[in-house]
């Protein structure tokens, strides 16, 4: 059985080990996730060096997706790394204190104080500490402690609600997209965007470093969840990651669940990607089996129609990263066996300008009709891909394309698995001839097998996807 979601694993001091990483990869890594709120720029730098030289031995798609801090609201540091905060006590934090104790703490966001007044709540270290701000003083922001705890150096602050008025991108961002294109990332994610100007600003400064990757907006933010603002953001990105960690804290855990549905539905509709991510296998940071809870929510991810799902320190920092890999792989190939196809009957009252389009949602209906082996679309932008696998017709899509960014689009799009092929020539009949061959090559099919494929003439030009043909494996290939 081939698994059609695809996996995204953070990498972290667990799975810098060449073996250990050429395993999860054997193991079904489909991109690898750069996490720049940790490590400088050499870090990323090597990782990502490792991972193409793991990627060409193995034969494997593995793509890299880096992913920006963005202004996460940090306290600073303490005397002691760490101190133990009562219920009910008093606790400042303040933008000009340097270093900590157990009456306040410095703040690296410096405009905290404007953004919040009494009665605010404020979430540390994702919802484990709640402050309720009695008063707002200067610089200095006083609290009483809700629920106490433990507090360590540099732990995330969120406000309940959202307001946080800090932009998404930070100085430090600005300078690891430039990190990020001299890797050639093939996905930068935006942390906390809240409009769809965040994600503009983020391909301009992209583009003006040179770089090509697809933007993933991490829905993290309470203002990011209403549907207007929702699908703003979304206009100026590929796709969107249900970042579900911030995003509880902000809109509270129950509200998640539905939102994730909401998120990957609305996605789907508007041809943009999505990735479900955090705590989908946590318990695995120190287990080698999940819990059933888990094994649940990654299937049910699924089930709603996630193109990805995302491992951060279960891969990151744990101790299984490998069987956390295989764990994945297979919740996800036998919850796919029972998600239900959606050639229904919305998808026939829709209407195409495009002939690209047209072309693609052809295929899809007809491979759903004929049962067909697979559909194979001769792309050299992916959208024809992309466009398909919005919809489950229940058969694989092979996007056969010269292009390498192309490829490594592809790694993330669920039921989508790219092929590179070689154009010679521009003879229609001789493409149509390589793209069975590679095909069988592949073993993706063999003699008798009926596809179809999607071919765009004149051959080579983007965009340009105009014909459908059904071919019967093998009738070519005879002398
Ligand atoms: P993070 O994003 O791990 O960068 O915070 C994911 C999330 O918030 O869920
Ligand atoms: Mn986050």
């Amino acid at each position: 059985m081939m698994r059609s979601t695809k996996i995204v694993a953070t990498l972290g001091p667990s799975s810098s080990e060449p073996a250990v990483l050429e395993r999860m990869v054997r193991a079904g890594v489909d991109v690898v996730r750069l996490n720049f709120s940790h490590g400088v720029a050499a870090d990323h730098e090597r990782r990502a060096a490792l991972v193409k030289e793991i990627a060409t031995k193995t034969g494997r798609t593995v793509a890299i997706l880096c992913d920006l801090q963005g202004p996460k609201i940090r306290v600073g540091k303490f005397k002691e790394g760490r101190v133990t905060l009562e219920k009910g006590q008093h606790f400042v934090l303040d933008a000009a204190a340097d270093i900590g104790n157990d009456e306040r703490v410095g703040l690296d966001y410096k405009e905290l104080p404007q953004d919040v007044d009494a009665g605010s709540l404020l979430l540390l270290d994702d919802g484990k500490i709640v402050l309720e701000v009695t008063e707002v003083r200067g610089t200095e922001v006083h609290t009483r402690v809700r629920h106490g705890g433990v507090l360590s150096n540099n732990k995330g602050i969120n406000r309940q609600g959202g307001g946080l008025t800090a932009p998404a991108l930070t100085p430090k961002d600005m300078e690891d997209i430039k990190t990020a294109t001299k890797i050639q990332a093939d996905y930068l994610a935006v942390s906390f965007p809240k409009t769809g100007a965040d994600m503009y600003m983020a391909r301009e400064l992209m583009r003006a470093a040179g770089g090509k990757a697809f933007l993933i907006a991490k829905i993290e933010r309470a203002e990011a969840v209403a549907e207007a603002a929702l699908i703003d953001i979304m206009r100026g990105s590929d796709g969107i990651m249900v970042a579900r960690g911030d995003l509880a804290v902000e809109v509270g855990d129950a509200a998640v669940p539905a939102l994730q549905k909401k998120m990957i539905r609305l996605a789907r509709e508007h041809n943009k990607l999505t990735i479900t991510a955090t705590q989908m296998m946590e318990s695995m940071i120190s287990s080698p089996v999940p819990t059933r809870a888990e094994v649940s929510d990654v299937a049910n991810a699924v089930l709603d129609g996630t193109d990805a799902v995302m491992l951060s320190a279960e891969t990151a920092s744990g101790e299984y990263p490998v069987e956390v890999i295989e764990a994945m792989d297979r919740v996800c190939t036998e919850a796919e066996q029972t998600q239900p196809l959606s050639l229904d009957q919305e998808f026939l009252n829709r209407v195409f300008t495009r002939v690209d389009q047209s072309i693609a949602m052809a295929a899809l209906f007809t491979a759903y009709h004929l049962k067909v082996k697979c559909i194979a679309s001769l792309t050299e932008s992916g959208s024809t891909a992309l466009w398909m696998s919005r919809l489950n017709a229940g058969v694989p899509i092979y996007a056969l394309t010269s292009q390498t960014a192309t490829r490594y689009r592809c790694a993330l799009l669920r039921d989508v698995f790219p092929i590179m092929v070689k154009y010679v020539g521009h003879d229609r009949e001789e493409l149509l001839r390589e793209a069975e061959n590679v095909l069988v090559q592949h073993k993706v099919v063999k003699g008798g097998d009926i596809i179809v494929l999607t071919i765009g003439e004149p051959i080579g030009k983007s965009g340009g996807t105009n014909t459908m043909k059904i071919v019967k494996v093998g009738e070519h290939l005879k002398p």
